[in-house]
């Protein structure tokens, strides 16, 4: 297989045919924040309710609809399964990978996989920031371990 001119380095999960159709998807927002590299969640537009990515009624006032704004990337681990899935076509991760369910700074949780493939999952209260993955030419949230400047891991 040769490399094209142009195409972005592999995703180390997913194949690019994998990438989620951005244009009508309701997670459009999301993703089009994540190309500029920020974290783009839903809002309710009446209280201002952090919302889960596709909830479009509010648990708190009932209005209907999604503010979507940029959030603060950090978070903390909540809770991490390590997938054991070797799916030939589908995974090219040739070990078991994280899956961390992480509680936002801003009221939001997420459940999504680590920017780079780790060896050992991050632990329940880890202090971790949101990055980007890039499938194809979508850009999709990863978790990443948030350290200090001098490299060493930063408490939540
Ligand atoms: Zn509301």
């Amino acid at each position: 297989m040769t490399e094209t001119v142009g195409v972005v380095a592999e995703d180390w999960l997913l194949g690019a045919e994998l990438a989620p159709a951005v244009d009508g998807d309701p997670l459009a927002p999301l993703y089009s924040g994540a190309a500029d590299g920020l974290l783009v969640l839903p809002f309710c537009p009446a209280c201002g309710l952090a919302l889960e990515l596709e909830q479009r009624v509010c648990d708190g006032c009932a209005t209907t609809g999604a503010d979507w704004r940029p959030v603060d990337p950090r978070g903390t681990v909540h809770s991490v399964t390590m997938v054991h899935r070797l799916e030939r076509g589908l995974v090219r991760a040739r070990a078991p990978y994280p899956v961390a369910d992480v509680e936002m700074a801003g009221g939001h949780r997420l459940v999504l996989t680590s920017l780079e493939p780790l060896p050992h999952p991050p632990a329940i209260g880890d202090a971790v920031s949101i990055g980007f993955r890039r499938l194809g030419d979508v850009a999709v949230p990863a978790f990443t371990a948030r350290t200090t400047p001098h490299g060493e891991r930063e408490d939540p």
